[in-house]
C-alpha cells in the first residue's frame, strides 16, 4: 500500500474518534449534572428532616460539599483514568495494525520492484487481456529495440494489432479463436511486431488464462519475449539445410517438401503440372580439365539462364552436383512446356565467354507430368530421372518425355552393365589377332589386337556394343588393364617362340589415355625394355583426345619416350582435322573403312582420298588403309599411296595360333 493510502485511512480513523469521544463526554457532563442537582435537593431537604438546628445543619452542609467535591473528585479520577488507559490501548492497537499494514505494504513494494526488474531485465514486456471488461493493456519492455518513444505507443489493444506483421495477424486471430474455445490454461505464440523503423522483430508470446468454473475465459496474462536472434539463427540453420550455398537456390530436400505439396494441391484441383530434371553434360570433365572454380562459375552461369526464362511461380532447384530441378505449374498445356525447354536448350549452346575464351557447353533434360506419369513426387522425379538419363545416353543436349519403355531399356542397361563387371571379374575375354600388310611387297608387317567376350551363355559380344558402355561407366579402366597384359603375354610367348619383326596394335580409349597414370600402368606392365616397347603401337581416335587435347598431347609423348608408335584410328570418319595430324606426335594414320567402302562407288571422292595419302606422307606418316573387303580396293588403295591395308579381304581377325602359322612362314 502506498504513502496516500495510509494518509486515507489515519484521517478515517481520526475522524472516528473525534465523534464517539464528543458524545462520551456530552453523557458524562448530563450524567454530572443531574447527580449534582439531585445531591444538592435531595441532601438538603434530608438534613432539613432530620435535623432542627440550623447551627448544624450550616456546618454539616460545608461537609457536605467536601464530601461532593471529594467523591466526585475520585469518580472523576476514576473514570479519567480508566478512559486514559483505553485511550493508550487503542493508540497502542492502532499503532500495531499501522505497523503491521506499513510491513505488509513494504513488501508488497518489494515484490513489485521484484517483479519489475525481471521484465526489465529479460527484456520481456507484459500484457494482460481482461475478457469480462474487455481491456487490453501491453507493454513493449524492449522499446529499444523496436524504436519507440515512451508514450507512443499506449497501451492498448488496438495498439498492439497496429504493429502487428499482416501475414502473422491472420494466424494469430485463428489461434486465439481456437484457444478461447478450448479448455487450456497455458497460451504460448510467435509472430512479428513492427519497429518504428518498418522492421520486424519476432516476438514469443506466452501467457495464462483464467478461467469461470464452467471453463469460459475470464482474463488471459502474460510476457512477450522479443526473440527475433533466435529466429534468424534458425533461419540460418534452415537456409543450410534446405538451401544450395553457391546458387543460393532451394536444394533437393526443400525441392522434395515443394514437390510433395504441388502434388496434393494438384489432385485437388485436378490439373496437371511438368517436373524437369537438367543435368549440365560433361560437367565433370569441365570441373576436372578447367578446375572447380570454373565449374562453380558454369554452374552459376546456367543458373542465371533457368532463372531469366522460368516464370515467377515455377520452382528451380540445384539437386545435386550440376542437377537442376523444375516444378512448372500453371502451364496451359504440354506445348508450352516443351517451348520453355526449347528456349532454355538454345540459351544454354550460346558461347559462354570465360578467361576469354568461348565455351561451348550444353544439357540434358527429362520431363515427367503429374498425374499422367506418377501419383506421388517420388515416382514422378524418378521417371523425370529415367527420361534424362535415356538423353544423356543418346546424343545429349536435347530432352525427353518419360515413356514407360525407357524403363525397359534402362533395366536392360543395367543387366548389360552387371554382366559386364561379372565378365571382368571371370575374365570372359579373349582378343583376335587381325593380320597387317605392307602393301607394296605384301609383307605381314603385324596385327591388330580386337577384344571378343564370350559370355557364360556362350554368346559372342561384339566390342563396338560394350566397348562404349565400359567407357561410360569406367570399367574401361580394368578392361584396357587387362589387354596390356593379354597382349604382354602374347609379346613374350612369341618372343620365346623366337618371332621378330612385327608389331601389335592396341585399341586405346580417349578415357584411359587421358585417364590416371597410363605410362605408369604400361611401364609396370611391360618392364622397362626398349625391345618390347618398339614392338607396341596404340591406335587412337579423334573423339578420344577432343575432350582433353592438352592431356591427351602430354600423354602421348610420355608413351613415344618409350619408343610406342602411336596411330590415329578411323581417320577420315569423324572431324578428321587437320590440326590433329599436325599437332599429335604420330607414325600413322588408318583410314576409315567406310571410307573405302564407298570410295569406288563415288568418283569425286578418289581425289579426296589421294590429297588426305600426300598430306599425311608430307608430315611424315604411314598410311594404313582399314576395312579392305576386296581386291578392287586393294588396288585402289595401292595406286593412291597407302603404305599397309588390313581387311577381310587380306585376313580376318583371329586368333593367336593362326597369326602364328603366318610368323612361322618369316623365320
Ligand atoms: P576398330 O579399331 O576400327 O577395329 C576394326 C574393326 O573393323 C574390328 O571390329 C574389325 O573386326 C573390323 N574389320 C576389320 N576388317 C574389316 C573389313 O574388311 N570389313 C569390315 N566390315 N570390318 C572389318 P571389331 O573387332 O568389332 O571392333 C570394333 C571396334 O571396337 C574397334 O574398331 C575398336 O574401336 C573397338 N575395340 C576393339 N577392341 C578393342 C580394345 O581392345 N580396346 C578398345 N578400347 N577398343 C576396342
Ligand atoms: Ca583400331
Ligand atoms: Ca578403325
Amino acid at each position: 500500500m502506498n504513502n496516500n493510502n495510509q494518509d486515507k485511512s489515519n484521517k478515517t480513523a481520526d475522524k472516528l474518534f473525534k465523534i464517539s469521544t464528543n458524545k462520551e463526554s456530552l453523557k458524562f457532563l448530563l450524567v454530572y449534572i443531574i447527580i449534582g442537582f439531585a445531591w444538592i435537593l435531595f441532601s438538603d431537604t434530608i438534613l432539613e428532616y432530620l435535623i432542627d438546628d440550623m447551627q448544624v445543619i450550616l456546618k454539616i452542609q460545608t461537609y457536605k460539599g467536601w464530601l461532593y467535591v471529594f467523591v466526585t473528585g475520585i469518580v472523576f479520577y476514576l473514570i479519567i483514568r480508566s478512559k486514559l488507559v483505553m485511550i493508550e490501548q487503542s493508540a497502542n492497537e492502532i499503532n500495531e495494525s499501522y505497523m503491521k499494514l506499513e510491513k505488509n505494504s513494504q513488501s508488497l513494494a518489494d515484490s513489485e520492484q521484484r517483479y519489475r526488474l525481471v521484465v526489465e531485465g529479460s527484456n520481456d514486456g507484459i500484457w494482460d487481456w481482461d475478457l469480462i471488461n474487455d481491456t487490453y493493456v501491453f507493454t513493449i519492455k524492449s522499446k529499444p529495440n523496436f524504436g519507440y518513444e515512451d508514450g507512443e505507443l499506449t497501451d492498448s489493444f488496438e495498439s498492439w494489432k497496429s504493429i502487428y506483421h499482416p501475414e502473422d495477424w491472420l494466424k494469430t486471430e485463428k489461434y486465439i479463436r481456437n484457444f478461447l474455445d478450448s479448455d487450456k490454461i497455458f497460451y504460448e505464440n510467435t509472430y512479428r511486431l513492427r519497429c518504428k523503423n518498418g522492421e520486424y522483430r519476432w516476438i514469443l508470446s506466452k501467457g495464462k488464462a483464467m478461467r469461470d468454473k464452467d471453463g469460459k475465459p475470464m482474463r488471459i496474462t502474460g510476457s512477450h519475449t522479443d526473440i527475433t536472434d533466435r529466429k534468424q539463427m534458425e533461419e540460418k540453420v534452415n537456409r543450410l539445410a534446405y538451401y544450395d550455398q553457391l546458387t543460393e537456390l532451394p536444394n533437393r530436400f526443400m525441392i522434395e517438401e515443394i514437390g510433395i505439396e504441388k502434388i496434393d494441391y494438384y489432385r485437388n484441383k485436378g490439373e496437371e503440372f511438368a517436373f524437369v530434371l537438367i543435368d549440365i553434360d560433361n560437367f565433370k570433365h569441365i570441373n576436372d580439365t578447367m578446375g572447380h572454380k570454373i565449374g562453380d562459375q558454369l554452374i552459376l552461369h546456367v543458373k542465371d539462364i533457368l532463372s531469366d526464362t522460368i516464370k515467377p511461380n515455377h520452382v528451380l532447384a540445384r539437386t545435386g552436383g550440376d542437377e537442376f530441378s523444375i516444378i512448372i505449374t500453371d502451364s496451359h498445356n504440354k506445348e508450352e512446356v516443351l517451348h520453355l525447354l526449347d528456349k532454355i536448350l538454345s540459351d544454354v549452346r550460346k558461347p559462354w565467354l570465360i578467361n576469354d575464351h568461348d565455351i561451348f557447353i550444353s544439357i540434358s533434360a527429362g520431363l515427367a507430368f503429374f498425374p499422367e506419369h506418377g501419383h506421388s513426387f517420388d515416382e514422378i522425379s524418378k521417371n523425370a530421372d529415367t527420361a534424362m538419363t535415356h538423353i544423356k545416353e543418346s546424343d545429349k543436349d536435347g530432352y525427353a518425355i518419360y515413356h514407360p519403355s525407357m524403363i525397359e531399356k534402362t533395366w536392360q542397361r543395367m543387366l548389360k552393365i552387371s554382366k559386364l563387371r561379372n565378365a571382368i571379374k571371370k575374365k570372359e575375354f579373349y582378343l583376335d589377332y587381325q593380320p597387317i600388310y605392307n602393301i607394296a611387297d605384301h609383307r605381314f608387317v603385324g596385327v591388330e589386337a580386337l577384344i571378343r567376350w564370350k559370355d557364360v551363355d556362350g554368346n559372342t559380344i561384339s566390342p563396338g556394343d560394350f566397348i562404349p558402355l565400359a567407357e561410360e561407366t569406367g570399367l574401361i579402366h580394368s578392361i584396357s588393364e587387362w589387354v596390356f597384359q593379354s597382349v604382354c603375354d602374347q609379346l613374350n610367348q612369341w618372343d620365346s617362340i623366337g618371332f621378330d619383326n612385327y608389331k601389335i596394335a592396341m585399341n586405346l580409349s580417349g578415357k584411359v589415355l587421358t585417364g590416371e597414370n597410363l605410362t605408369s600402368i604400361i611401364k609396370n606392365t611391360y618392364g622397362i625394355c626398349d625391345s618390347v616397347f618398339s614392338k607396341i603401337e596404340f591406335e587412337i581416335t579423334e573423339t578420344a583426345v577432343i575432350n582433353d587435347f592438352e592431356k591427351a598431347i602430354i600423354e602421348l609423348n610420355n608413351l613415344k619416350k618409350l619408343g610406342i608408335k602411336i596411330s590415329l584410328d578411323d581417320f577420315g570418319s569423324g572431324y578428321s582435322s587437320l590440326t590433329y595430324l599436325q599437332k599429335l606426335p604420330l607414325d600413322s594414320i588408318k583410314i576409315d573403312r567406310d571410307f573405302i567402302k564407298h570410295i569406288l562407288s563415288e568418283d569425286a571422292e578418289e581425289s579426296m582420298f589421294k590429297s588426305i595419302v600426300d598430306m599425311a606422307h608430307d608430315l611424315g606418316l604411314n598410311v594404313i588403309a582399314e576395312g579392305v573387303e576386296t581386291e578392287d580396293q586393294l588396288r585402289f588403295v595401292r595406286k593412291n599411296g597407302c603404305d599397309m591395308a588390313q581387311g577381310y579381304y587380306l585376313g580376318r581377325p583371329v586368333s593367336p595360333g593362326e597369326i602364328e602359322t603366318i610368323l612361322k612362314q618369316l623365320i
